[in-house]
């Protein structure tokens, strides 16, 4: 279901390196820790320093229950992703990535290799998420690279399959893809040799 990557970052997990975060943490929520829908994939950089143990402010001192739970435990809510989500936390939270379409809270600039936020669940997941000097790094190394693919290979077929079969290994496809995108482009209209890196 995941492709073996990190539902937040989209780097490539396997068993020997993944977390199983709880979107609701189970600090807050005890009765939700072996809720199916509530466990996400993660790596772990992202669960146990960015994501850690988020919980939306709204959804503090509430008590959620599975339905399977709900007649021996007192509750406030019976869980059901879809209301908690969209009529309890509503934007007092991050994005969920098997519920929310990222794309509308988040836009990549390959530019200056950051997202911006359009809304204020985009901005909770950016503090959150890709604050760090050193995801910044990582970016700014990516975007070395495939200006350099686009640069020194001709062939644009050629290009795209590195492309594919380096994100095959190391996931992170949606931002590859951006920055390929966006080299493309600077070629396109004369811009790419405005930079020059030494590999
Ligand atoms: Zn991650």
């Amino acid at each position: 279901m995941y492709n073996n990557t990190c539902v937040y970052c989209g780097i490539k997990i396997d068993n020997t390196n993944m977390d199983v975060d709880h979107y609701l943490p189970s600090s807050e929520f005890p009765y939700l820790a072996y809720c199916w829908e509530n466990l996400l994939p993660t790596c772990k950089r992202c669960n146990q320093n960015s994501k850690s143990d988020f919980c939306p402010k709204s959804l503090t001192g509430k008590k959620i229950v599975e339905n399977m739970l709900s007649e021996q435990f007192e509750h406030d809510f019976i869980y059901d992703k879809t209301y908690i989500l969209t009529s309890i936390a509503k934007d007092d939270r991050l994005i969920e990535p098997t519920f929310d379409n990222p794309e509308e809270h988040l836009e990549f600039n390959p530019e200056f290799y950051f997202y911006e936020s359009k809304t204020k669940i985009g901005e909770i997941t950016l503090r959150k998420f890709f604050q760090h000097k050193k995801v910044t790094e990582e970016w700014e190394k990516l975007s070395q690279f495939i200006h350099a693919l686009v640069l020194k290979i001709k062939d644009k077929q050629a290009v795209l399959e590195t492309l594919k079969l380096y994100t095959e290994l190391h996931g992170q496809e949606y931002v590859c893809f951006k920055f390929y995108e966006y080299w493309l482009t600077e070629q396109e209209e004369g811009r790419i040799d405005r930079i020059s890196y030494i590999f």
